[in-house]
């Protein structure tokens, strides 16, 4: 680990310090087994039918992880999501990352970061220590966070980060799950601007 990524490491640390091990805690998993799902949307039956992921899929997840500080093996799977998921370790495998192909083909759309917040979204359920926000919406706003950290760290633009929020996404004004677009705006520019000026 370089000093860059311990430092990145130290700043988002008030929302890390165990792994995936944590997200098993009771409360911390959604009635569909999953942590979270990106935005609203079921997933339907998403374990059975799981497929390999893209080369760009596995390197935005090697690339988040680098940029984040951690080696922490997180798997990703393409397959039958409303958009994206976390779920933690089951089945005999690691925590791992499902996503829509064609949610993600979208995003590609937009531009070449959308797509990778959206996963570092995902990757940040992992490394959250979910279990400490018993606050779905809490849950969400950390997730959000470390995406804007890891877009930060990356390179990407702050209109970058949020692209896909503000333009893969409708606007809304919440849910029971999750913050509404304006609250998850500001919780992905508030960590990007702070990694950033690290
Ligand atoms: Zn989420």
């Amino acid at each position: 680990m370089s000093d860059k990524q311990r430092k990145c490491l130290t700043k988002i640390g008030w929302q890390v310090s165990v792994f995936c091990a944590s997200l098993l805690l009771s409360g911390s998993v959604l009635a569909d087994g999953s942590l979270c799902v990106f935005t609203r949307g079921q997933p339907q039956n998403p374990l059975a039918n799981l497929e390999a992921p893209t080369a760009a899929a596995i390197k935005d997840v090697a690339d988040v992880m680098t940029y984040l500080g951690y080696d922490t093996r997180i798997q990703i799977f393409a397959g039958p999501v409303a958009n994206a998921a976390a779920y933690p370790p089951q089945g005999g495998r690691d925590g791992f990352i499902v996503y829509n192909p064609d949610f993600l083909t979208r995003l590609f759309d937009i531009n070449d970061w959308a797509a990778t917040s959206v996963i570092a979204h995902e990757i940040g359920h992992h490394l959250a220590i979910d279990a400490n926000h018993p606050n779905s919406h809490r849950r969400e706003l950390a997730a959000d966070e470390i995406s804007g950290c890891a877009m930060a760290r990356m390179g990407a633009t702050l209109e970058d980060a949020t692209a896909a929020m503000l333009r893969g996404l409708p606007t809304n004004s919440g849910s029971p799950t999750h913050p509404g677009t304006s609250e998850r705006i500001n919780a992905i520019e508030t960590a990007y601007n702070r990694c950033q000026s690290e």
